[in-house]
């Protein structure tokens, strides 16, 4: 029997829930990261003077050469739009009732994947976009921190 012939008669999906837990640790660099998001407003980045590369958001090594990263940069709030896409559906597949925009904000040689408080029609490529951040008492340590990214005003 042939793996396609065992397949077509196999059940393809099985209804049912699973009783899982976990906790999701941010890791060195990102407990860093977060916490000045938090505490400090920043966006930071590491960098990697061996590479002249930086890491947004930072990470504790480099991926080019593998040395440990020290040298923590602020990037500031105001990255460069990339690339966007109007959503129209949830990530199960639900219709939105208002479509939302995601955009990819690079800083440095990173980036920051986040809602977008715009109108398409004035987006551009290559755009400067500022990060807002919630009020500091709100902010609880996580990338919903950032509300959004809206275009830097002229
Ligand atoms: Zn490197």
């Amino acid at each position: 029997m042939t793996l396609l012939e065992h397949t077509k008669n196999a059940p393809q999906a099985w209804s049912g829930n699973l009783p899982v837990t976990s906790r999701y640790t941010y890791g060195l660099a990102g407990e860093r990261f977060f916490r000045a998001m938090k505490d400090e407003g920043k966006i930071m980045g590491s960098y990697c003077p061996k590479c002249d590369h930086t890491y947004v958001p930072a990470t504790v090594f480099c991926e080019r050469c593998l040395g440990e990263l020290s040298e923590w940069v602020d990037v500031g709030l105001v990255g460069e739009l990339h690339t966007f896409t109007v959503l129209f559906v949830d990530c199960d597949g639900n219709p939105l009732e208002e479509p939302e925009l995601v955009g990819l904000i690079t800083f440095g040689d990173g980036g920051i994947i986040h809602r977008l408080e715009a109108d398409p029609d004035e987006l551009e490529i290559g755009m400067p976009m500022e990060a807002v951040l919630k009020p500091k008492a709100k902010r609880k340590g996580s990338i919903l921190d950032i509300e959004g990214f809206r275009a830097v005003s002229k």
